[in-house]
């Protein structure tokens, strides 16, 4: 299995992409499509006509925006002699039929693809793409938004992705015995803010979790002007790894 950062910041970040993830099993899976998320895609010189599966972990802006230029763009692909895609399959937390069709019933250049879009409204059940198995788990990140992390599984190996969460049991059901997991690394332990996790706690989730490897991520600017490794650190022993869009770990 093959992880690759899209996007290590969020919404508006002078150096990095919002937060996306390219995941290669026997699948092509992206995890969250956000803002300058699609550029960084290109330039892994993988064929975005490839991707069959796209999992949001929630509908913040800053995890899904880029869809809407990708999608636009898999359209014009195949109605106007681009060449051919296979289906697509949008899957996320609860409601994600409804906005995602709602942006697609909306535009006049999405409605009736010439490709057909599935969708899947996820919350704790495993389901398997593939040879891969998908093991989404509820978040805990606002009030009234329902939203997901995500274990992904391929012959033995497991990533594990938080999306944007406060520290919880499910964090650590997500996480449990994971070869890597990525977290949500907003604020240094020091600055602590709403609704995310801070360096501290993702050092603590990954000592409580027993993974292999912590990849902090989702960057909010204030993060950069500490030593964010270090503060995971006191907690957790492990490889830790600053997150860095188009960042490539083998898994
Ligand atoms: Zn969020
Ligand atoms: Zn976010």
């Amino acid at each position: 299995m093959q992880l690759t950062i899209l996007g290590s910041g969020t919404n508006l970040h002078p150096t990095r992409a919002a937060a996306g993830y390219l995941v290669r099993t026997d699948q092509t899976l992206l995890l969250d499509f956000g803002p300058r998320t699609l550029t960084n895609l290109l330039k892994t010189g993988l064929n975005r006509h490839r991707i069959t599966h796209i999992l949001f972990s929630h509908f913040h802006a800053d995890h899904f925006s880029d869809f809407i230029t990708f999608f636009f763009d898999a359209v014009i692909y195949m109605k106007y002699g681009g060449g051919w895609r296979p289906d697509l399959t949008l899957i996320g937390p609860r409601g994600s039929k409804r906005l995602l069709g709602t942006i697609m019933a909306t535009f006049p250049s999405f409605s009736a693809p010439p490709f057909r879009v599935f969708f899947k409204e996820v919350s704790d059940r495993s389901f398997m793409i593939g040879e891969t198995r998908i093991a989404p788990r509820v978040m805990t990140h606002v009030p009234d938004l329902h939203c997901v992390g995500y274990r992904v599984e391929y012959r033995g190996k497991t990533v594990a992705y938080s999306g944007d969460t406060q520290y919880c049991g499910n964090l650590l059901r997500l996480c449990d015995g994971a070869d890597v997991a990525v977290l949500d690394c907003s604020f240094p332990a020091n600055k602590p803010g709403a609704a995310h996790l801070h360096a501290g706690q993702c050092g603590l989730a990954a000592k409580e979790a027993g993974i292999g490897r912590l990849v902090l991520s989702h960057f909010y600017p204030i993060a950069e002007r500490y030593d964010v490794r270090a503060q995971a650190g006191e907690e957790f022993t492990g490889p830790i790894t600053i997150g860095k869009d188009l960042l490539t770990i083998r898994v």
